[in-house]
């Protein structure tokens, strides 16, 4: 499943091509995917265009220039592929891609088209106002961007303050902070050096100010979500010389999946463990993650 970071290098992808492109033709080749496309969905993007292609929490949002927005969603297995007009003429095929799973092609006036592929049709595509966004029920509740400005330790303090469930699990909670997963909240807990099993509300004093340990957790969310950016822009860079295929790229983790091998904490000598909570694993030092 793409975590936010493959989103947004997704998004960053997809901007050249997206923003300031008319659509002139758009294949839709299925009633539905996770959910069922808006009613007449081609038809009204043709002549649109895109003003700008932004990112709330893991959903792709291109801004149209009548006051609409396409919201995309990449669900547990999509990915866009995009052809650049003439030299790419005859669409290669990204590897291990079936074309039978292609279902949408969007053409543009700038000669790309983008193909957007999901084996397992997870994904959703929609057309609301751009104003409605935010009260539609998807985006209902949703909590902060962990990488927006207004993430900071007093405002997780906020989220945070007097709860009894696990850090882990408030962190994880999308109505807390939007978007952040497994995968990033294993890695920014360890970088942290907190255990995910303590209270959430222990990184919090009294009178509700972050203590430094929340400090710490806040700029180590950033981090890690920052450094897999940086990551997958190398993978983009590389997917655009080969098969412009965007989606997933490999990163490395700290902790994550990594059961058994040495803490790479300085100077810890502990071993990276695993432990269902909550129906996922947590991979976390028992050593140096208090
Ligand atoms: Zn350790």
């Amino acid at each position: 499943m793409p975590e936010l970071p493959e989103v947004e290098t997704v998004r960053r992808g997809l901007a050249p091509v997206f923003e300031g492109a008319t659509f002139t033709r758009v294949d839709q080749r299925r009633a539905d995917l996770r959910l069922p496309f808006p009613q007449d969905f081609a038809k009204r993007l043709i002549g649109r265009r895109v003003l700008k292609l932004r990112r709330r929490a893991k959903y792709l949002i291109a801004e149209l220039d009548d006051g609409e927005a396409l919201v995309m969603h990449l669900g547990m297995s999509g990915s866009f592929r995009i052809d650049k007009g003439a030299s790419l003429a005859n669409t290669h095929i990204a590897k291990g891609q079936n074309p039978a799973h292609d279902h949408v092609v969007f053409h543009f006036d700038n000669g790309a088209s983008v193909t957007y592929n999901d084996p397992r049709r997870f994904g959703c595509m929609l057309l609301l106002h751009s104003n409605e966004i935010e009260k539609h029920p998807l985006f209902e509740g949703l909590g902060i961007e962990p990488l927006g400005n207004e993430m900071n330790a007093q405002k997780l303090a906020d989220e945070l303050h007097g709860r009894k469930t696990s850090l882990k699990a408030a962190l994880l909670d999308q109505g807390n902070i939007a978007g952040l997963g497994n995968i990033y909240v294993c890695e920014a807990l360890h970088r942290a050096g907190l255990s995910p099993f303590r209270a959430a509300g222990s990184v919090v004093d009294v009178s509700g100010k972050p203590m430094p340990t929340l400090e710490r957790l806040a700029r180590a969310i950033k981090d890690v979500l920052r450094e897999a950016i940086e990551a997958g822009g190398s993978s983009l860079r590389d997917h655009r010389q080969t098969d412009g295929s965007l989606g997933y790229f490999q990163h490395n983790f700290r902790v994550y999946d990594r059961e058994g091998e040495p803490c790479p904490t300085k100077d810890c000598k502990g071993v990276v463990a695993r432990k269902m909570q909550n129906g996922r694993s947590t991979f976390y030092c028992p050593v140096c993650q208090k």
